[in-house]
């Protein structure tokens, strides 16, 4: 199969097909209407096989991830998300392949009501490129920066499952097979929260989504607000199955571990009833801490005492 075949038999019919795309896939770039009183929303993210999956990951999986991710970031600004492009390098046009990870990808895509308005398409080590495009009422994006002291710390689900998931994978975490299963699909199948984003929407003053670990990202958030924050490791929403292996595994992999994906928000305290009402539908969600006017992150373990994680987290450019 050719290289326009192989567009025209997996990307030119997909399920969505969105009336404010007025040309997608097949010109040079695709012409997309926004409406009125909105602002654009823009994001990419890119999935290397051995850096973002272990190889062999099941195509599927690795379609469903490469656009779970991106929702996730317009999930962390309040955006509804709209459009999407695709960059694939491919070491070869294996057709089942392609065919588990259009699956993947265009069921994730339906469920959002998201279109794929184009790409590109090249040989070479096999590398998913997606750049997600949506967008939010004019200045109701949520920013990193705006979180003040006093503001309540609030994470949606639950931490951590994905490193459990990721240490099955390398042999490290040995579980009952129900379990692995349930952490395994929370690593690979993680769902992004963007109706959770939406609703905080002009009342969550920051957020961000968790994709390299709690301690990582809030860190992000403090640091773009010029401000700290104590959390208390008890708060910390953990699953059944996180808390049986606790014992074992310590805070880390909820403090330190990535791929949750969850949303990590701070709300201004009068705004707080609001957040707990409107979250509710999906499942509620769990103070954590306080924003602080010092500097820095402050984790405190149940007996009281200070914690800090053994992992920062996730750096490609990490220093040895
Ligand atoms: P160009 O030479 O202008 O870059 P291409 O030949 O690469 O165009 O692509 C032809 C059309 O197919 C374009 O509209 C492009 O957006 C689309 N396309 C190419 N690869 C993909 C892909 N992986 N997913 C979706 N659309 C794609
Ligand atoms: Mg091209």
């Amino acid at each position: 199969m050719n290289e326009f075949g192989l567009i025209r038999s997996f990307f030119a019919h997909q399920p969505v097909q969105r009336a404010d795309v007025a040309t997608g896939i097949g010109d040079d770039a695709a012409v997309l209407d926004l409406p009125p009183g909105c602002q654009l929303v823009v994001s990419t993210d890119m999935l290397v096989a051995g850096v973002h999956f272990l190889p062999g990951t099941e195509a599927q999986a690795v379609g469903y991830k490469a656009l779970a991710v991106n929702l996730s970031d317009l999930a962390a600004m309040g955006a509804d998300p709209a459009w999407f492009t695709l960059n694939l390098s491919l070491p070869a046009a294996d057709e089942v392949w392609l065919r588990g990870f259009c699956e993947g990808l265009f069921g994730l895509a339906g469920r959002y009501g998201l279109q794929l308005v184009g790409g590109d398409t090249t040989r070479g080590p096999l590398t998913v490129g997606i750049q997600i495009a949506g967008y939010v009422p004019s200045g109701q994006a949520l920013l990193r920066s705006g979180a003040r002291p006093g503001d309540g710390v609030y994470v949606t689900g639950q931490l951590g499952d994905a490193a459990l998931g990721l240490m099955c994978l390398q042999g490290q975490l040995q579980l009952a097979d129900s379990d692995r299963v349930r952490v395994i699909q929370r690593l690979e199948r993680p769902v992004p929260r963007v109706r959770e984003g939406q609703a905080l929407r002009g009342l969550a003053s920051a957020c961000i989504d968790v994709s390299d670990g709690l301690a990582a990202d809030l860190g992000h958030v403090l640091d773009a607000s010029g401000a700290g924050a104590r959390v208390e490791l008890a708060a910390l929403p953990l699953s059944p199955v996180y808390q049986g292996v606790h014992g074992r595994t310590g805070w880390d992999p909820a403090v330190a571990g990535g791929d949750d994906y969850e949303l990590c928000f701070t709300v201004p305290p009068r705004h707080e009833p609001a957040v707990v009402e409107r979250m509710r539908p999906f499942g509620g969600v769990r103070r954590i801490g306080v924003v602080e006017s010092a500097p820095g992150l402050r984790l405190r373990d149940p007996s009281g005492a200070e914690y800090r994680p053994q992992a920062d987290g996730f750096d490609h450019f990490r220093s040895p």
